[in-house]
């Protein structure tokens, strides 16, 4: 089982398409159990769509933590199964 650390440190490769069957399977079984990673991981796939061509070492050291409160504001937030059903 990958870790949280692991996971974060992978998700540009496995976006990319750079890792095998065997990480990419952990991966996604990581992602499963763990609604941090899959908030992540879409932080992430969001960022990309947007700005594809940004180098992360341009963006600020906190960019994930202001993308993120950006993206919380904007995205639905699918994986909070708990607070919208009745
Ligand atoms: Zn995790």
């Amino acid at each position: 089982m990958m870790t949280c650390n692991q996971v974060i440190r992978k998700v540009d490769d496995i976006l990319d398409g750079e890792e095998g069957w065997w990480v990419r399977l952990k991966f996604r079984m990581h992602l499963a159990m763990c609604s941090h990673c899959r908030r992540y991981v879409r932080q992430q796939r969001a960022l990309r769509e947007v700005v594809p061509e940004v180098d992360a070492s341009m963006l600020p050291a906190d960019y994930e933590t202001l993308l993120g409160n950006i993206l919380d504001s904007v995205l639905p937030s699918s994986d909070d199964k708990d607070s919208s059903r009745p």
